[in-house]
């Protein structure tokens, strides 16, 4: 496996690559690596010939500079996970080099997607994040890039900039992971402590109870303020959102399509933000 820290160096390497015509398939992550992130790996080595991780925490998709500054770290597991995994090319570049002078990024308008609900909450997020997948993409330059159902907002907002700006690169979606206990795994999960990790469960209990109600049609049974009020009333809780949406567009769908969208929420726990969704068919 080779570590790339420079674009330069790393574009000298793949133009070698390329021009022996194999397939780039890339992964871009922050880092501090688990099993869902082993998971677009792997679906990567699957599709391509060489695999390219990069591993950059990306200081413009942050709105709150203490989570950026809590960001875990963990290069030298990170390398050993990759390399076990079948990772080709690592690239963990420095922030001068992502960024001409101090990180900015121009504002990014989707629409709902790029307003709502993570939009919203996270302000600029969306920004900064297209701004680094961007610059990731003109540098590596591959046929195939993979992101997890996890950040389900930011695929599509990455599926739409693909379609604008990269006709000719292929995003594949990988399905979310979770721990055994059902939440879904994050990087962040480690600033969890014990009491924290428990309640964070209602998250994806909440989910899976509105999708048993949704699917068992019987009306009046999904009660989504009621879902909202319950999670509201936990201490070390803080909804940020809840709600049932398209999950190409980002709004919100009706009650009679509910079993076609997918549940959306974000909280608050401790001083982790979690987020988390399930398919509602
Ligand atoms: P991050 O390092 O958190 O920016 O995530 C990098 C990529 O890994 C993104 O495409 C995420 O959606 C994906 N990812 C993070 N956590 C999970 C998970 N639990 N399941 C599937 N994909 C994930």
């Amino acid at each position: 496996m080779e570590i790339f820290y420079t674009s330069k160096e790393l574009k000298e390497r793949l133009s070698e690559i390329k021009g022996r015509n194999e397939i780039i398939g890339f992964v871009p992550t922050m880092g501090s690596l688990h099993s869902g992130h082993g998971t677009l790996i792997s679906h990567a080595r699957n599709a391509s010939d060489v695999v390219v991780l990069s591993i950059y925490v990306n200081p413009t998709q942050f709105d709150n500079q203490h989570d950026f500054k809590a960001y875990p770290n963990a290069m030298q597991a990170d390398l050993d996970l990759a390399r076990s995994l079948g990772v080709d090319v690592v690239f963990s570049p420095k922030t001068e080099d992502m960024y001409e002078g101090v990180p900015n990024a121009n504002s990014v308008d989707y629409g709902a997607l790029t307003a709502a609900f993570e939009g919203s909450k996270r302000k600029g997020h969306f920004d900064g994040v297209v701004a680094i997948v961007r610059r990731l993409f003109q540098i590596i330059n591959p046929e195939k890039a993979f992101f997890g159902e996890k950040d389900l907002q930011q695929l599509a907002v990455i599926e739409t900039l693909c379609k604008r700006e990269f006709a000719q690169l292929e995003i594949v979606r990988c399905p979310l992971v979770r721990d055994v206990d059902g939440l879904a795994l994050s990087s962040r999960n480690v600033r969890l402590n014990p009491k924290e990790r428990i309640i964070a469960l209602e998250l994806n209990r909440t989910l899976n109870r509105l999708k048993a109600a949704v699917n068992e049609s019987v009306e009046g049974s999904v009660d989504l303020e009621a879902e909202r009020s319950a999670l509201e009333s936990l201490d070390d809780l803080e909804l940020e959102y809840l709600a049932i949406i398209d999950a190409e567009s980002f709004e919100e769908v009706g009650e009679e399509k509910w079993n076609e969208g997918h549940a959306v929420i974000a909280a608050q726990v401790g001083s982790v933000r979690l987020i988390d969704n399930l398919f509602m068919g």
